[in-house]
């Protein structure tokens, strides 16, 4: 560990392992592991954790835009990266860098087709995404005439793997649906099957998906979230641990009288004398403005501290009124014990939003 002297986020290999192999005990033996390692592996460094996955035998990678493919294979990452969602201007990039798109629509699927043609491709690998009640992107149901046909008359391309995504894999309310989904997805593999004699692969589950039904591992399970410790409930959140930790350190104190104000706008009037403290980190730096004004605490020497009027682009000041510290003095916004998640729900969001928010600005620091 790591005593800040700035803001950084630290990162822990050791627990990354540990999510990995977690994972892994979950699944059959032959389900291949998909790492998604988007948005700088949730706001991690995605270079540092493929890396580390790979020597850990992940089967996958999948990014979200071709740009986050091109840094990891220009890193050395040799693994297959799965692109989730290209652009057709992407695609001569892609090609370059072997990096394997998601075909959602029938657009995609003819110019990927075309390009492929003209840079002299042969079953260059794709994967077909459906829709299947996310509604967000993909094929539905009755296209698979239409790409069966496209797929028949070229060699450029092959469809190497089958897959959908889940909507509320998290929800236990949502249960009806999501088994729905994974019948759905089952029919339209088994009615691509016979028409084409062959069988892709097939993946349905991103991590809450993994965790809560077996049924719909498949051959690949897609896992993001779970990598870096968190399972979208109390249950599984106790069973993996956070691979980050964003720490900084007091910079200044100050001391007010009762009727004084704090930041911009004097959003924070002080009711009574107030210790305050000015911590290096703003919402350039991924606080965003909602945890401001009382909504989102720190702790410093495990001591709460309210974050108190607006957060600045790279500052935020908390109450330390009643917490015995100086500057100098480490602050922690989350960690493994007061967790990203928690956070999270002081400014009404999710762990995927306040992780993928640091920004490359912040100091990354390893710890392996
Ligand atoms: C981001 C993403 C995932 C990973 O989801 P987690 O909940 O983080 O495991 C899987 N599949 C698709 C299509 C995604 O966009």
């Amino acid at each position: 560990m790591h005593k800040a002297k700035e803001t950084i986020l630290e990162l822990k290999f050791d627990a990354l392992t540990h999510n990995y192999n977690y994972i892994k005990s979950k699944l059959n033996p032959k389900t291949k592991f998909l790492a998604v390692v988007k948005a700088f592996a949730y706001g991690s460094d995605s270079i540092e954790v493929a890396k580390h996955l790979e020597i850990l035998n992940v089967d996958y990678f999948a990014v979200a835009y071709t740009k986050e493919g091109a840094a990891l294979r220009d890193a050395g990452i040799t693994t297959p990266i799965l692109v989730l969602h290209p652009q057709a201007v992407n695609f001569k990039e892609i090609i370059e860098h072997c990096l394997e798109p998601s075909i959602y629509s029938s657009n995609i699927l003819k110019e990927f087709i075309r390009v492929a043609e003209q840079q002299q491709q042969s079953n260059y690998p794709v994967h077909i995404k459906f829709n299947t009640g996310l509604n967000r992107l993909g094929f539905g149901r009755t296209d698979i005439d239409y790409i069966i046909s496209h797929l028949k008359k070229t060699k450029a391309i092959v469809a190497k793997s089958l897959f959908s995504h889940l909507a509320s894999s998290e929800d236990d309310n949502e249960k009806d649906f999501s088994i729905r989904q994974i019948e759905d997805f089952k029919t339209i593999a088994l009615d691509f099957k016979s028409k084409m004699n062959y069988k892709p692969w097939l993946h349905l589950c991103n991590t809450s998906g993994m965790l809560n039904y077996t049924e719909g591992h498949l051959d690949m399970v897609r896992c993001g979230i779970g990598l870096y410790g968190f399972g979208n409930s109390a249950k599984e959140d106790a069973n993996l641990k956070p691979i980050a930790t964003l720490k900084s350190i007091i910079s200044q104190i100050h001391q007010i009288e009762k009727g004084e104000t704090v930041g911009y706008n004097r959003s924070h009037i002080a009711s009574s004398f107030e210790k305050i403290a000015t911590i290096p980190i703003g919402h350039a730096d991924g606080i965003s403005r909602q945890f401001g004004n009382g909504k989102g605490y720190v702790f410093v020497n495990n001591q709460k501290a309210a974050i108190i009027g607006n957060v600045c682009m790279d500052m935020i000041m908390v109450n330390i009124t009643d917490v015995d510290c100086e500057e100098g003095d480490e602050v922690i916004i989350f960690d493994g014990i007061h967790k990203a998640s928690t956070f999270a729900e002081f400014g009404s969001t999710i762990s995927y939003e306040v992780l993928t928010a640091i920004s490359q600005r912040v100091k990354r620091l390893y710890a392996k």
